[in-house]
């Protein structure tokens, strides 16, 4: 989609800091780190939301998250992780392409929650 903000990403007009990348699945720091580490993960196809994932594009990106995960937990070296999706405006959505946050935790005053 010509003015989304992730497509363009994905096609290289807007840079980003990549963490993952293969043919289906992006994943790159968020621009405003919530915590250190702090990543969001979306498939290569536009898809506005959860609602809109089919089981073959979610499997292809749900596939490689276990990968991510151990990939930021030995650089960043938090002691846990929340991964979180919102859906919806109302739920604190606010790109419309679909994306997985993925937000290691430090303890106490980490900024989030
Ligand atoms: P949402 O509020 O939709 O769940 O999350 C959207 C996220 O995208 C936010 O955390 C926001 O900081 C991030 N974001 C918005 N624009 C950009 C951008 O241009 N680059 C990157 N890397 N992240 C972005
Ligand atoms: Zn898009």
């Amino acid at each position: 989609m010509s003015d989304c903000i992730f497509c363009k990403i994905i096609n290289g007009d807007i840079p980003a800091a990549k963490v993952y990348e293969d043919e289906h699945v992006l994943a790159f720091l968020d621009i405003s780190q919530v915590t250190k580490g702090h990543t969001l993960v979306i498939p290569k196809v536009h898809k506005e939301n959860i609602y809109e994932l089919t089981p073959e594009i979610a499997e292809k990106l749900f596939k490689v998250v276990p990968k991510i995960t151990t990939a930021i937990k030995e650089k960043f070296k938090p002691i846990g992780m929340n991964l979180l999706n919102n859906n919806g405006a109302e739920a604190g959505q606010s790109v419309f392409h679909y994306h997985l946050h993925i937000l290691p935790r430090f303890g106490k005053g980490d900024g989030f929650g």
